[in-house]
């Protein structure tokens, strides 16, 4: 089974929700090509997007989430709130994220057990700067990132997304993709899904997808349009 999983950021609006019908629908003869398909939409959407794809082949999760279940945390959101609107799944550790709130290690520990705890499915994302790889360091800093959930690696899916790649257009040479994900199979073993995120879109989905140890995409920018989000499963 492979996953596509689609990371709206802070994008969408009502109008999205027929982009998500269209999806639903495609979705069906993804499922059976074996591609599990999954929306991330902002937390103001999910309850709504989640009622849309219920008993769909679409699944729903939370872009971020707070590790206490409730409590004076202005702006925050569980993953209890989040499973209460219809998510499976939480990204955790987006580069995005982790640059906006400073999130450390135990930080992000303690977020990957909260959405373990309402038993929902982490996404745990890493990846190195820039200046990382061209310090030739980047297979040591991700794989130091992945002590985050080392002990939990039949639990999470990760997602590997070089910072340098999201939202640029580029993408990093097929042997490097390759050479992570061997180092991210080799710490965490044969268990948990490893996606490659960083400017998927349907024209490199085919070659990106067919890497080894590359068992599916984190999508942003291409997931916000069916067509484009579609044409990445069908190529993968
Ligand atoms: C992301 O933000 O997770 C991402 C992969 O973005 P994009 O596909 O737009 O590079």
């Amino acid at each position: 089974m492979a996953l596509i999983i689609g990371n709206w950021k802070m994008n969408g609006s009502s109008a999205s929700l027929a982009e998500v019908g269209q999806m639903i629908d495609g979705a069906e003869a993804a499922a059976k090509d074996g591609m599990q398909m999954v929306v991330c939409p902002p937390a103001t959407m999910l309850r709504e997007v989640s009622a849309a794809c219920r008993d769909t082949k679409v699944q729903t999760g939370g872009q971020d989430c707070h590790a206490d279940p409730s409590g004076a945390h202005t702006g925050c959101i569980s993953a209890e709130m989040l499973v209460e609107a219809g998510a499976s799944y939480c990204i955790i550790g987006h580069s995005e994220a982790r640059e906006r709130s400073g999130d450390d290690n135990e930080t992000l520990g303690a977020k990957v057990e909260a959405v373990l705890r309402v038993g929902m499915v982490p996404i745990f994302c890493v990846g190195e700067s820039l200046a990382e790889r061209q310090d030739l360091r980047a297979v040591e800093v991700v794989t130091g990132q992945l002590d985050v959930v080392a002990k939990k690696a039949g639990q999470v899916i990760v997602a590997y997304e070089p910072i340098w790649a999201i939202g640029t257009g580029l993408t990093p040479k097929e042997e490097d993709i390759a050479e992570m994900h061997l180092a991210m199979r080799e710490k965490l073993g044969p268990q948990p899904p490893l996606l490659y995120g960083g400017s998927v879109k349907p024209g490199n989905a085919a070659e990106i997808l067919r890497i080894d140890n590359v068992g599916g995409a984190l999508v942003g920018g291409a997931s916000l349009v069916a067509k484009d989000f579609l044409a990445i499963a069908r190529a993968i």
